[in-house]
């Protein structure tokens, strides 16, 4: 977890290289559904490029079916979800049912003025219809709203690991594998 632009993405794909699970983001796979013009692409674009929350329903039908693919038998990294109490929710009846548990969930911190610096880079880069001036306001008002609060109900799990996203991406990937360490001693 973490605000747009901490670098969740990034970690997500080389934490879950090296442990030999796939690592599935709810984002990338909205954008590939928008690229390919399905109509979970279409409804979702809607949300998107405005930096609203897709709705609950669509987004956890999604997530279930990915879990259920034969490469997440072995456990998954999930980059991007849950992101609201009701998703929380949802991921622990689906986890149940798939007899996998919660190992840890990691937060990755940034101060503000970097957050929007990485945005505007990334969208000068890749050019992300949802990378603009307003709209990244906007996702980033709506994560301290919705998203910001799950992560003390983690805490009271004892599952999060809070991490420092500030940094070289390998120093980050570093501190990300530690701090995974002291979850599962915790
Ligand atoms: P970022 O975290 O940098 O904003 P993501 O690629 O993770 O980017 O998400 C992009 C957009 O995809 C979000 O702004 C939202 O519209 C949608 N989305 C991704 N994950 C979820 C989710 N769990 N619930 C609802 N909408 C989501």
């Amino acid at each position: 977890m973490g605000p747009p632009g901490a670098g969740k993405g990034t970690q997500a794909q080389i934490v879950a290289d090296r442990f030999g699970i796939p690592a599935i983001s709810t984002g990338d796979i909205f954008r590939a559904n928008v690229a390919k013009n399905t109509e979970l692409g279409i409804e979702a674009k809607r949300y998107m490029d405005a930096g609203e929350y897709v709705p609950d329903s669509v987004t956890n039908l999604m997530v279930r079916n990915r879990i259920d693919e034969e490469d997440a038998v072995k456990g998954f990294l999930l980059d991007g979800y849950p992101r609201t109490l009701a998703q929380v929710d949802e991921l622990d009846g689906m986890i149940a049912y798939t007899g996998h548990r919660l190992d840890a969930v990691v937060v990755l911190t940034a101060e503000p003025a970097e957050l929007v610096r990485r945005l505007a880079d990334r969208a000068h880069k890749e050019g992300r219809a949802d990378d603009t001036e307003d709209v990244i306001l906007r996702r980033q008002e709506l994560y301290l709203e919705q998203t910001a609060p799950l992560i003390d109900v983690y805490r009271k799990r004892g599952l999060v690991c809070e991490v420092d996203g500030l940094g070289e991406v390998e120093e980050v990937t570093a501190r990300i594998i530690e701090g995974l360490g002291k979850v599962e001693e915790s």
